[in-house]
Formats: structure tokens, C-alpha cells, sequence
């Protein structure tokens, strides 16, 4: 069966491959999934003369076309508990949502994360990552919803098996109603890779071992669990050197800082990626980079939070792998992987300079450097030939930004331009700015109900 054929011209094409290559005016080609042709000026003739093939051409003019946008860092069920706790700190912000978290079911969660992705999707996000660490008792196949609201709007997820094993009777900071015991943590995470993880490059689901971060998680889950990810051949994620007070905390407890100790566990790898780590000193920087440790930055939820703002400068001089994460939405309430760009920009010239990072360094971590992150930088992250055609086209002669004279700078400096198309895997997730595949009003009214459920309770 011949695939059908996408075809956009006259778009100001970013790449975002290793040379930074640009057009002013170029087209990309799309076979089924894949993208076949990239370059400037207008498509050549067999792309458009194949009367074999059903051929749909785009108009691109006025039109930045980047790589689809990659987050490597939500916790989607949070959708749900979006304005609480507005002014804490994390280790309070936590333990103010704990409870409410604890009631948490596999409805409710399903309801919010398709409303947390359906944001995403509308601001360019081609692929979720996601990482859930909440399992009451009696929730419910939690995973599962997440994985059918992925599947339902179209999107590609890095879903993650979290766990908290360490309750405050321990010494931990979660409460003991919140946490599972090590054995079904583990158990769990094997369970979840064998049900939704596909390992073909193709793949629109791929599922990572996570336990939660070091003041949640015993070592002997932390440890186990790496063993574990490691036999299945799947990826490793957490939290790590996000506060002050982990940093307080790893010190007290363990005697080392919070890398030191995830070091001693096995946890620095080029398979590991850690949210945040905003509190990274010049050894931890070198163990990341000699280890290929990436890392999910989330400027919204540092600044949310006052964690504070992670050297991503440094970071990248220094080789380590880098993405862009939006975190969970109770403490970045956005959800928008777009707008994240920008803050990104921002935050970086705040601790670094003018010159600390640019916005194509900006666009960058939002695309090959977030499919570095996640192990997919052979098939995403940047729009070349025979890499996958997740791609996100942006209108730019609106009156946000017609007349700019950096196309590019209108995403990571500007607005966030409304979105023309949004393609996954080379279908339509996003047209003229709505959903293709799920109904807007009832993604929101199905969140509605669900908060209502969870904070009714
Ligand atoms: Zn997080």
C-alpha cells in the first residue's frame, strides 16, 4: 500500500539538526511517518508530480515550522490540583498536597492527564513525558488511563512507573498512606514495562522506572530499581539536587549531597535522566558529563517553588545531555511547553548574563535536546530525512508577530504564536489551533468533573 504524502512549502524552516541549518523558505517532505525530503525553496517535482501517491499540500507562507516539542518532565494527574499551596516552598508545598493526592483514582487521573496533554498538544508538544508516583490502594489501573489518554489525543508518551516507598515513620517526607512497601513498587514498575513499553524506534509508548527522589524512596528501592530498569532495558528517571533543603536533607541522612549518594546507587548513567537539579556544584556537573546524565530543566516550577535556577549554561559547556520539562502542574500551573521556551531564555540570563543562553539554545532544549534526554535522538528532535515527522507549525503573520525579523525569536522570545498544524508520527494532532482527534469541550468539562470529585471528597 502506497503511504500518503505531506507537503509544506514557503515556511521558514529551524531544523534544529547539528548545524543549526535554516531556510528562509523551505519544504519538508512526509511519507507516512517519516519525513523524506527537507530543504529550501519550494518541494522538488517527484514530491509533488507522484500521481501514485494521495498528496496533501500545505501552504507554509507566514510560518515558522520547528521540530515537534518534547517535555521531559510532568506529573499529569496534578492537572487536577492546579492553585493550591500558590506560596510554598516544595517540602511544605508537598506535604500541604499529599492527602488530596492520596485520593486520587484512575478516573480522575485519566480525566487530568488528558487535559494536562491537550494543553501540551495545543502548545507544540509532540511528546509527553510523564512521571507518576501516586498509587493509593484501590486507585485503580492509574498507568493505563494515562497511557489511553496519550492514545486518545494522538500524542507520543514517555510514561514513567514512579514509587514511594519511604513514609514518615521512616523518616521520609511522605506521608504512610501515600507510600507502597519496596517489593510491589518493584513489582509494579516490572508489571507496567511488560503491559505498555514498546521498544521499536516507531514507538509511541515507552515506560521508565522512577522512583520519586531520594527524601521519598528508600536506597534499596533506588538501588533495585536500577538494577531492574537495566535487565529490561528501559530508562531510569527521578528528581534530584532540586532544593536547598534535599541538599539538607542528603547531607543529614546519608553524609553526601544528593548526587554523591544517587552516585553510590548506581544512578548516574546515560541511560538516568533527573528533573531540576538546580543545586549542582562543579564535581556534580563533571559526574554528569562523564556519565551522560541528562537532565529535565523546569524554569516555571523552580521559579514557582523558589528552588531556584539550575546552570544550564554549565551544563551544556560542560556536554551534559539537557531538556526542557514543564513539571507538574500544581506548581506550574501552564502546563504550556511553548511559553516554557522563553522562560527558559529568561530565567538563564537572570544567573548568567544577556549572553548566558540564546533562544535558539532555548529551542534546542525543547527538541534534540529533550529527545537526547529520552533516548530518541536517532528518530526525534529535529526535522531531517528518515527521522520521524513530529512537527509543529506555527503562524507567525498574526499580530503577535507579523513583521518580526527573527521568525525564530517569535517562539522563544515572543507569545506563544498559535498553532497552524501539530504532527505526530505524521497525522494531525492539532489544526488551526484546535484538537483533530478529541473534543476541546469535553476534555474540559470531563477535568471539571474530576476536580470536583478529588476536592469534594
Ligand atoms: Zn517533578
Amino acid at each position: 500500500m502506497t503511504q500518503p504524502r505531506t507537503v509544506i512549502e514557503g515556511a521558514y524552516v529551524a531544523t534544529v539538526d547539528i548545524a543549526g541549518t535554516e531556510y528562509t523558505s523551505g519544504h519538508v517532505v512526509i511519507d507516512g511517518r517519516e519525513i523524506v525530503a527537507v530543504g529550501a525553496g519550494p518541494a522538488p517535482d517527484w514530491a509533488t508530480a507522484d500521481a501514485s501517491r494521495q498528496v496533501t499540500r500545505i501552504d507554509g507562507t507566514g510560518h515558522l515550522l520547528t521540530p515537534g516539542l518534547i517535555n521531559t518532565h510532568h506529573h499529569l494527574y496534578q492537572w487536577l490540583t492546579r492553585g493550591l499551596a500558590q506560596d510554598a516552598i516544595l517540602f511544605d508545598w508537598l506535604t500541604a498536597l499529599y492527602p488530596t493526592w492520596s485520593r486520587i483514582t484512575a478516573d480522575t487521573v485519566g480525566a487530568g492527564a488528558l487535559g494536562g496533554m491537550a494543553v501540551g498538544a495545543l502548545s507544540g508538544c509532540t511528546t509527553m513525558g510523564d512521571h507518576h508516583y501516586v498509587f493509593p490502594r484501590g486507585s485503580g489501573d492509574i498507568l493505563g488511563s494515562i497511557v489511553a489518554a496519550a492514545d486518545d489525543l494522538g500524542v507520543r508518551l514517555h510514561a514513567t512507573r514512579g514509587s514511594m516507598d519511604l513514609g514518615a515513620s521512616q523518616g521520609g517526607l511522605p506521608p504512610d498512606f501515600a507510600v507502597e512497601t519496596t517489593a510491589d513498587a518493584l513489582q509494579a514498575s516490572a508489571d507496567a514495562v511488560a503491559r505498555f513499553h514498546d521498544p521499536e524506534r516507531e514507538a509511541m509508548v515507552k515506560i521508565a522506572i522512577a522512583p520519586c527522589s531520594p527524601f521519598s524512596v528508600t536506597a534499596d528501592l533506588l538501588r533495585e530499581s536500577a538494577v531492574l530498569a537495566r535487565s529490561l532495558g528501559v530508562r531510569l528517571h527521578t528528581h534530584g539536587s532540586e532544593t536547598v533543603e534535599e541538599d539538607a536533607f542528603c547531607l543529614e541522612r546519608f553524609g553526601r549531597t544528593p548526587t554523591e549518594y544517587l552516585d553510590d546507587l548506581g544512578w548516574l548513567g546515560d541511560d538516568v535522566w533527573m528533573a531540576h537539579c538546580v543545586h549542582l556544584d562543579e564535581r556534580a556537573i563533571a559526574r554528569f558529563a562523564a556519565t551522560g546524565t541528562g537532565v529535565a530543566h523546569c524554569p516555571s516550577s523552580n521559579a514557582r517553588l523558589a528552588a531556584g535556577i539550575a546552570p544550564v549554561p554549565q551544563l551544556l559547556a560542560a556536554g551534559v545531555p539537557v531538556g526542557l520539562g514543564v513539571d507538574g502542574s500544581a506548581s506550574n500551573e501552564s502546563g504550556q511547553l511553548g511559553t516554557e521556551i522563553r522562560m527558559s531564555v529568561l530565567v538563564n540570563r537572570l544567573r548568567a548574563g544577556a549572553d548566558g543562553m540564546s533562544g535558539r539554545s532555548g529551542l534546542h532544549l525543547a527538541t534534540m535536546g529533550g529527545a537526547r534526554v529520552l533516548g530518541r535522538d536517532r528518530e526525534l528532535g529535529s526535522i531531517e530525512v528518515g527521522k520521524l515527522a513530529d512537527l509543529a507549525l506555527w503562524k507567525i503573520d498574526g499580530v503577535e508577530h507579523a513583521g518580526i525579523v527573527d521568525p525564530v525569536a517569535a517562539l522563544t522570545l515572543g507569545a506563544q504564536p498559535p498553532l497552524t498544524l501539530l504532527l505526530v508520527d505524521g497525522r494531525a494532532v492539532v489544526r488551526d489551533g484546535e484538537l483533530v482527534r478529541v473534543a476541546e469541550r469535553e476534555v474540559a468539562r470531563g477535568v471539571a468533573t474530576a476536580v470536583e470529585t478529588l476536592l469534594g471528597a
